[in-house]
């Protein structure tokens, strides 16, 4: 049988790339959007044409009784969910003092508390299963934290620190959870830098480039592949060696 992939934040970006990764590897795959409809459904056409299993999904994951609804109604169509990829995120850039408490609380409600939203609702049926897999899409910065991006940072330090403590309790269930950590990557949440500001970035990172989008889903795919039965806990850094 099909396995289903559920990926939130999957209209666009490292969600999108995602989406067509495990669309073409053959599983049914359920993208989450938030504001994003048109990318979402332009997508879910593109790939259903090509004759894979789509289905797009709408829920904000900072609200927890969309997330219930999100997973139940992934569940109703496609009969389970077996991977969930906590994709999505939002960044600010600004230092602690320029930056609105409004846009902060809202960078922990969906960095932080959305990841925990979705593995709390997905849980009972990863559980009953007895089988799953978590991704969950932390950042270099949740690793060594960056300047002018304190909340962001912080939130993405909880979600390694979420994904290790959850990853020793789900593991008697058979479920296991990682999450990978992203360099600098080629998509719109950059698109407010300056081109200076990047150029100066790209010079510090060994590897001389931004990564692309597919090349954290093929981080994120491995992760869900019986390749890595037996990694769990673990942050997996796609950075072109800017932290190691
Ligand atoms: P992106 O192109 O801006 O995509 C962000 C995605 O998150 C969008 O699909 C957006 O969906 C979704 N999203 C935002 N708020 C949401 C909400 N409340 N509920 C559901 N979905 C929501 O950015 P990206 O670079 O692909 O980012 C993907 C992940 O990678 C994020 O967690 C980000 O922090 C992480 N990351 C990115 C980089 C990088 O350099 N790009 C580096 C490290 C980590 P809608 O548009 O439909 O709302």
């Amino acid at each position: 049988m099909k396995k289903t992939v559920l990926i939130t934040g999957g209209s666009k970006g490292i969600g999108a790339a995602t989406a067509i990764l495990f669309a073409e590897k053959g599983f049914n795959v359920a993208i989450n959007y938030n504001n994003s409809f048109q990318s979402a459904k332009i997508l879910a056409n593109s790939l259903n044409s090509r004759g894979y299993s789509v289905e797009i999904f709408k829920a904000d994951v900072s609200n927890k009784l969309e997330t219930n609804l999100l997973v139940k109604e992934v569940v109703d169509k496609f009969g389970g969910i077996d991977i969930l990829v906590n994709n999505a995120g939002i960044s600010k850039i600004g230092t602690i003092t320029q930056i609105d408490d409004i846009d902060a609380d809202m960078i922990f409600d969906v960095n932080l508390k959305g990841v925990y939203n979705c593995c709390k609702s997905v849980a009972p049926f990863m559980i009953g299963q007895k089988f799953g897999k978590i991704i969950n899409v932390s950042s270099m910065w949740g690793q060594v934290g960056a300047s002018c991006e304190v909340a962001y940072s912080a939130s993405k330090a909880g979600v390694i620190g979420l994904t290790k403590a959850l990853a020793k309790e789900l593991a008697p269930s058979g479920i296991t959870v990682n999450a990978v950590a992203p360099g600098l990557i080629e998509t719109s949440m950059n698109s407010d830098i300056t081109v200076e500001d990047l150029n100066n970035f790209v010079e510090e990172i060994p590897l001389g480039r931004m990564g692309s989008p597919s090349e954290i889903s093929d981080a994120i795919y491995f992760l869900s592949s019986p390749s890595a039965d037996y990694i769990t806990g673990q942050v997996l850094g796609v950075n072109g060696g800017y932290v190691i």
